[in-house]
């Protein structure tokens, strides 16, 4: 009885896992096509100044069309492809286009010089030898100051190999380009570990801003962004969604945010019409 109630929990447990693995396989297939058939699109999300709430830049996210399924989450099928290494694809389409269209933009008014472009750059991505030759690559085709240019890393990416990790950015850097670590607070990196990382921005998570003045929350964000000021580096918070959790990251100092409050992730055109073409106003 025992062994058969066993070999039942077995059969659901062996199906569960089957519908999983076959909903990947399924993804992945699909993912490989979707780049050339240009079923991944390019999101822009408003970064703004907590002060004045003016415009800073964007941060590119990656939206998948599906031709039968529709908007595929990010959330959903970058793990998938983090797994199957088509994220590096991916990834370098992702950079390419938010580069090019950040050079539009820029070209669009002289009052757009400053903004920058936040894109996120995965740990396979990071790991691969190619990254920073690909990047240089990609400013000198799309003409894009590496001033503009942000790269958003998690701390977990960071930790794989420290040393690694520190050659590359220290790649970067010397280029000119820009590194933030995103989701900061949600991985394990340790102060020193932090301040050994060449960095130059830390991206408070969502999860300490959309609890609001709750519990630890306001303790938390006040010592991510001293934390900040006292290593030299700027920092972002992201998710803000209503007012009191602005005034909550006015009341810490930081400097700037993006969140469904100013804006949600929106196509080319849109950002183009909402926050572009106001600029010249
Ligand atoms: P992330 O880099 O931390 O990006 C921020 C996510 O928070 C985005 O989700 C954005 O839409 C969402 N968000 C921003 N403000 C708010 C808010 O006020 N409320 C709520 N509820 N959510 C907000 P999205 O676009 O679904 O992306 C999810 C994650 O997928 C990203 O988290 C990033 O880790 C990954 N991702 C997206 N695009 C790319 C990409 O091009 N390359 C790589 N490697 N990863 C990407
Ligand atoms: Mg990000
Ligand atoms: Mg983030
Ligand atoms: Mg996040």
């Amino acid at each position: 009885r025992a062994k058969e109630i066993g070999k039942a929990c077995f059969k659901v447990f062996n199906n569960k896992m089957h519908t999983k693995v076959v909903r990947e396989n399924e993804l992945e297939r699909e993912l490989r096509d979707a780049v050339f058939n240009e079923e991944l699109a390019v999101y822009y999300q408003p970064i703004v100044s907590v002060r004045e709430a003016a415009l800073l830049g964007f941060e590119a996210l990656v939206r998948w069309n599906h031709p039968t399924q529709g908007l595929i989450s990010p959330a959903e099928f970058i793990p998938v492809a983090e797994e199957t290494g088509q994220i590096v694809d991916i990834g370098e389409y992702v950079l390419k286009e938010a580069c090019r269209q950040m050079v539009k933009w820029q070209k669009l008014s002289t009052n757009n010089g400053h903004l920058t472009i936040s894109v996120n750059v995965s740990a396979k991505q990071f790991q691969s030898s190619r990254l920073v030759k690909f990047v240089e690559e990609v400013l000198d085709e799309t003409g894009l100051a590496p001033e503009s240019l942000k790269l958003e890393l998690t701390e977990s990416t960071l930790m794989r190999n420290a040393r690694t990790s520190i050659r590359t950015m220290q790649g970067l850097k010397d280029m000119g380009i820009r590194i933030v670590v995103d989701d900061f607070g949600t991985g394990y990196s340790s102060l020193s570990y932090i301040q050994r990382f060449p960095i130059d921005g830390l991206k408070i998570d969502r999860s300490f801003i959309s609890g609001g003045a709750q519990k630890e929350n306001p303790k938390i964000v006040q010592t991510i962004v001293a934390l900040a000021k006292s290593i030299g580096v700027e920092v972002v918070a992201e998710g803000v969604e209503e007012q009191v959790q602005l005034e909550l990251l006015k009341a810490a100092n930081c400097e700037s945010a993006q969140g469904f409050m100013f804006s949600k992730p929106l196509d080319e055109k849109e950002i183009t019409r909402q926050f572009i073409m106001d600029l010249e106003n």
